[in-house]
């Protein structure tokens, strides 16, 4: 297929405010590609060249982009600077531009020509690589036509955002695959193992649906992370898991290793995975050390929950110290300011078998094989969780308070044959939190969905509250469930208006739900998470959801949630009900 096909596809997806629309559009598309162009297209539909876990940084800012397009377009550069303002919009006031003036130069170019000058832009390094990248674009500007520039300066500057969800995509194959959603349930279990739009999508234009039926997890593709429910008393723990295992809940953040042994050397490569699959390898060089240090296999996928700890208080950090670890400079003296200990709890592959369906007793007994037991005031950077069964009530309880007041979060209570179910959230792992409020099990994360002007002192900001809801997976879509004007510090003001305006869209995202009255003034694209506390779920008229959120404030923002982890309806209508028995 030419580019220009697909480009005019993006436009339709663009400018769809129709789920169905999408995904039928979307399923037309995928019809009418070989297979050799279906991977590659899933990738560039969200604006990257490759699966979200593998790390391909184009080394372009957006400066420079504006550079060669001014470039590739001889106009001057405050004509362009005006133009983009008046678009908002770099790939749309690159279109407006050639519009105006035809170019000679225009080839009519394939799919995977342009996937190729793109991968290669991306890839070149070194000296006066600079220079080269600017060629690429400067080219690609010069012999593509407005709407295919259009997308195309998109994927360097990372602000493609078509407004589907994954799981719009997924629907997508199944009408691919049998002309209706029927087969989604398969597909999405494939998916949740092997999360790779690109390799699902050949997959079924090679083999059908039947080929997704057996897969199995593949060292450095990330598997999507089983979640935990959540109860707030131990006699209901109890009920549910009679016979569970305990474990501390560390406050820190989730990573999953996979690592390989590399031919017959001893060398061990590592990558390291967050919660919302970005490879972080490069953030944590002493978890790295770590493995390649004191894990023994050829190769293996497992998880743990790394964690600040200061030696010398023998006392574990903070969240708000741990976090600082995420970063993208000055990390090895970060490293040695916040020292983590990685406790590991979970084995999902090793020695190229998948221990996905193996009861969880089974999976710790191999993973003691494979990371020793030591102590905490080792040196080791990798640990195993420790254990104690949950017979009691009072054991419970007892190990919570002992979590606790060792600055922990609380307790995790794991079912003894409970197996490990990519992307669920299950009653396998029930996790008990020291309690935020009186009347709400938890804290909820939500998407923001937009903003208002502020007046009064906030229009200082330009920001007086923001839109946030939730995600409903029955009908992948996102319903309101608060506006938010308070409870947040001046930094946080300014931070929330910045991080939304990178994701501005001019009209209301395709996946939301919004009544008229709770329409902001500026849209925002789905992507920013935030994890809000309130006092109270109430019913609500006026928010889609049906549900609102009483004194909500800010707790953090979750930059290791994707859109789609944003709590769910269902675990708040879960909430909902249990805050009334309370
Ligand atoms: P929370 O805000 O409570 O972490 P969440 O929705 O972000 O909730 P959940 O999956 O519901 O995430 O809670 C489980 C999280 O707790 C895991 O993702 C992991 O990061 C963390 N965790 C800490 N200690 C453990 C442990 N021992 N076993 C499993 N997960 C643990």
């Amino acid at each position: 297929m030419k580019f220009r096909e697909l480009a005019e596809y993006f436009e339709k997806l663009e400018n769809t405010s129709s789920r169905l629309t999408m995904t039928d559009t979307l399923a037309e598309l995928f019809k009418k590609l070989s297979h050799d162009e279906i991977g590659k297209v899933l990738y560039l539909l969200q604006g990257r060249l490759t699966p979200l876990f593998v790390r391909l940084d184009f080394g372009m800012g957006e400066k420079m982009v504006i550079k060669a397009v001014i470039s590739a377009l001889s106009v001057d550069r405050a004509y362009f600077m005006n133009e983009y303002k008046k678009a908002g919009d770099i790939g749309l006031a690159l279109s407006r531009i050639k519009e105006q003036t035809p170019s000679l130069h225009e080839k009519n170019l394939s799919i995977l020509e342009v996937y190729d000058q793109l991968y290669k832009l991306a890839n070149s390094g070194g000296v006066g690589s600079q220079e080269t990248k600017l060629s690429y674009i400067i080219d690609l500007v010069q012999t593509l036509d407005p709407l295919s520039c259009r997308y195309v300066v998109r994927i360097p500057t990372g602000t493609m955002r078509l407004g589907f969800s994954d799981m719009t995509i997924l629907d997508a194959f199944s009408v691919l695959a049998v002309g209706d959603k029927s087969h989604r349930p398969v597909i999405e279990n494939a998916y949740h193992v092997r999360p790779d739009l690109g390799f699902i999508g050949s997959t079924i234009k090679k083999s059908g649906v039947k080929g997704l039926k057996n897969v199995t997890p593949q060292v450095f593709t990330p598997i999507i992370m089983m979640r935990a429910e959540r109860l707030s008393d131990a006699s209901e723990i109890l009920k549910k898991n009679p016979n569970g295992l305990i474990e501390p809940k560390y406050d820190g953040f989730r990573l999953q290793i996979h690592c390989k042994k590399n031919g017959s050397s001893k060398e061990m490569t590592v990558k390291l995975y967050s919660r919302s699959l970005d490879e972080v390898t490069y953030m944590y060089p002493d978890i790295v050390a770590g493995v390649q240090k004191e894990v023994v296999c050829q190769n293996m996928i497992f998880e743990g929950e790394a964690i600040g700890y200061d030696q010398a208080t023998d006392s574990f950090l903070p969240f708000q110290e741990t976090v600082t670890r995420k970063r993208k400079y000055d990390i090895e003296s970060h490293a040695i300011e916040v020292p983590l200990k990685l406790f590991v709890f979970e084995l999902l592959y090793v020695d190229n078998k998948s221990f996905l369906n193996t009861p969880f007793t089974e999976r710790r007994e191999e993973l003691e094989k494979h990371i020793k037991i030591t102590s905490l005031r080792n040196e080791d950077a990798i640990l195993l969780s420790p254990e104690k069964r949950a017979d009691s009530a009072i054991i419970i309880e007892k190990e919570f308070e002992i979590a606790v007041s060792a600055g922990l979060e609380g307790i995790m209570i794991k079912k003894q044959d409970g197996v490990y179910k990519p992307g669920a959230r299950e009653w396998n792992w029930i996790k008990y939190k020291r309690s935020y409020s009186k009347r709400i099990d938890d804290t909820i994360d939500c998407l923001v969905m937009g903003y208002d002007y502020g007046r009064g002192k906030r229009s200082d900001f330009g920001i007086g509250a923001f839109l946030v809801g939730v995600y409903d997976e029955k009908t992948d879509s996102y319903k309101t469930i608060a506006k938010i004007g308070t409870g947040l510090t001046d930094e946080e003001w300014k931070q929330i208006k910045i991080n939304a305006d990178k994701l501005k869209s001019i009209k209301k995202p395709a996946l939301y739900d919004v009544d008229k009255m709770s329409e902001p003034d500026v849209w925002s694209k789905p992507e920013l998470v935030v994890e809000i506390r309130a006092d109270e779920i109430t019913r609500s008229p006026v928010h889609t959801a049906g549900l609102a959120l009483r004194f909500p404030r800010l707790e953090r923002f979750r930059e290791d949630k994707r859109a789609q982890e944003a709590t769910s309806l269902d675990e708040l209508n879960g909430l909902f009900k249990k805050q009334g028995s309370k």
